[in-house]
């Protein structure tokens, strides 16, 4: 099947490569010039687990193209798909005010005037973007004052995570298409069946439903994090340990382990946006988002969770202090820091005049970009650690977790550890001779070893 997808970010590139993997023509638009001139030299400019290997098989057997010129990539595509971005509403202007933590739709809106005139007749324009409920509609007339007949639109959210896009897509666990007509239902059925060979349910829904049902999948995920982080608050208050108390609830069936880890808070491009996104629609139609807005609100305060107990540990004296960053990402395996937790804690630092020293297996380049030399980018975890007064630890990359102990501590010139992801255990990393802070447990220092 001839396929365009508009817009070629983590989205758009992992989903338009894996429909040229499974036999598709596809060719991905970008209105980025320098991101598709890297695509047509197989550079890929994003971080993702196997998919490098995958762009370069499928270019080179040309089934997967990259443009910027959407007339052609659309021209004779049975399918479109929308993967642009859908940002958070800045509500900028006095007129924008109420849009504040809206979904911005402006990409989707530009988007669709640059390929309406190029539709062919049988043309099914597919929303792979997460929009809120009611945009399938707006899209479907938009597109046919602009075509001047009727065009077919469904909704099909993606929910792939980034770190594991390709599995998530290919070996998906279900597909949700919102759709209007048989023949959108039909087409974009057969398009998923090489997905879906293990008997993963296909749901067909109306769009508004398809369209809700993304948001409420990651409001829910955002919940899970919100509230194990505020209960390993608590359990830091009160001495207890939220890694027996995780367990102690996750071998429950009904409550699972999934999502259910402590940490400094969620970030990403999604599930921030999302739940504001959400919150401002409920809002919209009239009803308060109590759980939502408050999930929000505990994430925003999580993030500053390492910020504060670095802040209690040296007495307020962080001028001049050397601090050590390991994770810069929003999760491992990816390298996007959009929301991430680290820059909250990279801001808060340098507004102290503190000195930064950072690594990151892959989003170096990116926190490059928007901080430059006001910060040191360490070659290795290690070399970050150079004369530093304390390490924290804000992503759960496999390299950070079985480290040389000795060699950290013979670099640091005092060993403390803030700890955001709960990597090591307390009292063996105490033995090494380490103070060590981490989430939802008690803070332990050398002196604490029982005597021998
Ligand atoms: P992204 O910012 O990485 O990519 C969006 C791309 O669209 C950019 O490269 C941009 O240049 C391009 N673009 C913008 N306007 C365009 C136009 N008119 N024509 C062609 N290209 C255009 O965004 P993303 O992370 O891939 O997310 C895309 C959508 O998918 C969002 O709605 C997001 O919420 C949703 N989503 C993201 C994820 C994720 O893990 N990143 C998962 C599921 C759903």
């Amino acid at each position: 099947m001839k396929l365009a997808i508009i817009g070629t970010g983590y989205v758009g590139l992992v989903t338009g490569t894996c429909l040229a993997d499974s036999g598709n023509d596809v060719t991905c638009v970008d209105i980025d010039q320098a991101k598709i001139e890297r695509l047509e030299q197989g550079d890929i400019p994003i971080y993702e687990p196997g998919l490098s290997e995958l762009v370069v098989r499928n270019a080179a057997a040309g089934r997967l193209k990259f443009t910027t010129n959407t007339a052609d990539a659309v021209r004779n595509a049975r399918l479109v798909f929308i993967a642009v971005g859908t940002p958070m509403h800045e509500g900028g202007s006095a007129t924008d005010a109420e849009k504040k933590g809206s979904a911005d739709l402006k990409f989707v809106w530009k988007a669709a005037e640059n390929f309406a005139p190029h539709l062919q007749p049988n043309a099914i324009v597919v929303t792979k973007s997460t929009v809120p409920p009611g945009t399938n509609a707006k899209l479907f007339a938009l597109l046919q004052k602009l075509t001047g007949r009727t065009v077919d639109v469904a909704s099909n959210p993606e929910f792939l995570k980034e770190g594991a896009a390709i599995n998530d897509f290919q070996y998906r666990g279900r597909v949700v298409i919102g759709g209007r007509t048989k023949d959108a239902e039909e087409v974009i059925s057969e398009l998923y069946e090489p997905f879906l060979r293990t008997d993963k349910p296909l749901l067909v829904m109306t769009p508004e439903s398809a369209e809700l049902t993304k948001y409420v999948a990651n409001a829910l995920l955002s919940t899970k994090i919100s509230f194990i982080n505020e209960m390993a608050n608590l359990c830091e208050k009160i001495g207890g340990d939220i890694n027996d108390v995780r367990r102690g609830i996750g071998h429950d069936r009904r409550i699972g382990f999934a999502f259910l880890f402590p940490g400094v808070g969620y970030g990403g491009s999604c599930f921030p946006k999302d739940v504001r996104a959400l919150a401002h629609l409920a809002r919209h139609v009239g009803l308060d988002p109590l759980l939502l807005d408050s999930v929000d609100e505990v994430n925003s305060r999580q993030k500053h969770v390492l910020a504060h107990k670095i802040q209690e540990h040296f007495n307020g004296h962080l001028a001049g202090k050397h601090f050590a960053l390991w994770g810069l990402a929003f999760k491992p395996k990816t390298d996007d820091v959009r929301e991430a937790p680290a820059l909250t804690l990279i801001d808060y630092l340098l507004e102290r005049g503190s000195k930064i020293a950072v690594h990151d297996p892959e989003a170096m380049e990116n926190v490059k970009a928007q901080y430059g030399d006001r910060i040191v980018y360490a070659n290795s975890p290690l070399d970050a650690l150079e004369g530093a007064d304390a390490l924290a630890i804000n992503t759960e990359w496999g390299e950070f977790r079985n480290p040389d102990f000795v060699e950290m501590k013979q670099r640091m010139r005092s060993p403390v550890i803030f700890d955001g992801r709960n990597l090591y255990d307390a009292e063996h990393i105490r033995d090494h001779g380490f103070t060590y802070y981490s989430i939802g447990r008690t803070p332990v220092k050398p002196t604490d070893a029982p005597k021998p």
